[in-house]
């Protein structure tokens, strides 16, 4: 094997790929590289806003969930940084995001095999030797490399989506929530700014500009297509769906029951968490008792276009009240969209497309083990399954555990053995359950 030849390349470093970097860290034999674009590590730099907390318990660190034993666990940062005490006793549950990001930079300065500024730009497959050819170029000094590796993990995250009203051309001049705390003191500025979406970014940006409005003395609003600012759900036995279990028994229902599910299930994955609801309200409540600028929460005002505004200042913005029927033009100084992120197919695998299996939409069919290629054996994604896998795909809680599957199928070997049991819940009645399979419906009869 040539110096330079991997049995796997890692293509993207955000917190997925970095966990498996840190369980295949201990794995002595294995040759592994990932590769970031990013100077150095950060994780979402423009939504780290003061006393935001990530969803999850602690516990879905980078490792612990496959092997709370690794020397790269939080509880591990904590020991290694000397506040391991103060953690204990400041019972932390939700790490604040400022923090989990400073934890995975502590981790990812530890790997020896990651490098940052390395920008991937195309990939070619080698007839001869099998191997894949990964090409591209170093940010610092503009330099190219080529890295070969039997395998490859592709776990390059999303990009800002935007409403389909918002034209192409000002794509580029308007704020997406990634880009928010760059774009802060810009917005305010401006003497009115709008938020729109109403998921936990939505609410963030929404808060912190609360925040600010009676020093900045700008007006408010809020505005979401859904029906109304729902919470994010948190029961015990809901979250059982965020288990392994349940990830398999979700890969195999039909695409059309899948889809049905994943509308069912928006609000756990897609809503705002409980304590930040409760922040908000008592924020607005206190306002009320003092000279505070107007501020609206609107919901069912789907948006229908956003254009520059005639004068040449802000954005002039159409909606379409989804239960009325009606429309409404509204303009403001500053909008910012926090309308989610979107899977993109990278430019960089068009030289392997024809390796890999595509659906009519164009987008990646992964295995129940997230290989897309037609072998499924040597290209695997992270992170980009949410029809396919469902709400288990983005959760950092279930990062680990694909994690640990990712490198049973990289190395042959099952090094993190899951538990087999997960849930509570039958999702589907077993053998042993006393319930008896009787012939198969069509779904919904
Ligand atoms: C603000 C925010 C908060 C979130 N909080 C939570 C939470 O609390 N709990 C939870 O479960 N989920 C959360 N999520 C969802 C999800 O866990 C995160 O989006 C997570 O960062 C996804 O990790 P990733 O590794 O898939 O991708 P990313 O973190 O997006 O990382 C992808 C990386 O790939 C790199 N890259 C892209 N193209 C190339 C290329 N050509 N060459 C080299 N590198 C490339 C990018 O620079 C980036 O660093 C949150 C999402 C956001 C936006």
């Amino acid at each position: 094997m040539n110096e330079s030849t991997y049995d796997f390349i890692a293509i993207g470093v955000g917190p997925c790929n970095l966990g498996l970097a840190c369980l295949t860290a201990p794995l002595s034999g294995v040759r592994s590289l990932f590769l970031e674009r990013k100077p150095a590590f950060s994780w979402h730099p423009g939504m780290l806003l003061d006393g935001t907390t990530l969803q999850n318990p602690f516990l879905a660190d980078l490792v612990s969930m496959a092997d709370p034993t690794s020397p790269f666990s939080y509880l591990n940062y904590c020991k290694r940084q000397g506040r391991l005490y103060t953690y204990y006793i400041r019972e932390n549950w939700y790490l604040d995001r400022q923090e989990f990001d400073r934890y995975c930079r502590w981790a990812a300065a530890q790997l020896d095999n990651l490098r940052c500024g390395h920008e991937v730009q195309g990939i070619r497959h080698e007839p001869a030797t099998g191997l894949y050819v990964v090409r591209g170029r170093r940010i610092e000094d503009g330099g190219t490399f080529e890295y070969r590796a039997r395998k490859l993990v592709i776990g390059i995250g999303g990009v800002p989506r935007f409403p389909d009203g918002c034209g192409a051309l000002d794509r580029e001049h308007l704020v997406h929530s990634s880009g928010y705390l760059a774009e802060r003191a810009r917005l305010q500025a401006g003497r009115s700014i709008t938020v729109i979406g109403s998921g936990q970014s939505g609410a963030e940006v929404y808060h912190d500009l609360l925040q600010g409005s009676e020093r900045h003395g700008y007006t408010l609003n809020w505005v979401t297509r859904a029906p109304r600012f729902f919470q994010m759900e948190d029961a015990k036995l809901t979250l059982e769906l965020i288990t392994p279990e349940y990830g398999d028994y979700f890969y195999d229902l039909d695409p059309a029951t899948k889809a049905e599910v994943l509308d069912d299930q928006r609000s756990i994955y897609n809503g705002i968490n409980q304590s930040l609801i409760e922040r908000l309200y008592a924020l607005l409540d206190e306002r009320r008792h003092r000279d505070a600028p107007p501020t609206r929460l609107l919901t069912c005002m789907a948006l229908e276009a956003c254009r520059r505004a005639p004068d040449g200042r802000g954005w002039e913005l159409d909606f379409r009240h989804t239960q009325l029927g009606r429309r409404y033009r509204h303009r403001a100084d500053g909008v910012v969209f926090a309308t989610g992120y979107r899977h993109q197919v990278p430019r960089f695998i068009d030289g392997i497309a024809e390796r890999i299996r595509w659906n009519a939409e164009g987008q990646y069919v992964p295995s129940k083990r997230w290989a897309v290629d037609h072998h499924n054996r040597e290209i695997f994604v992270q992170n980009v399954g949410l029809q396919s896998h469902g709400l288990t795909n983005p959760d950092l809680g279930l990062a680990c555990h694909r994690n640990s599957r990712l490198l049973a199928e990289l190395t042959g070997q099952d090094h993190y053995p899951s538990e087999p049991r997960t849930a509570f819940q039958d999702f589907a009645p077993g053998e042993d359950s006393g319930f008896v399979a009787l012939e198969r419906e069509a779904v919904g009869s």
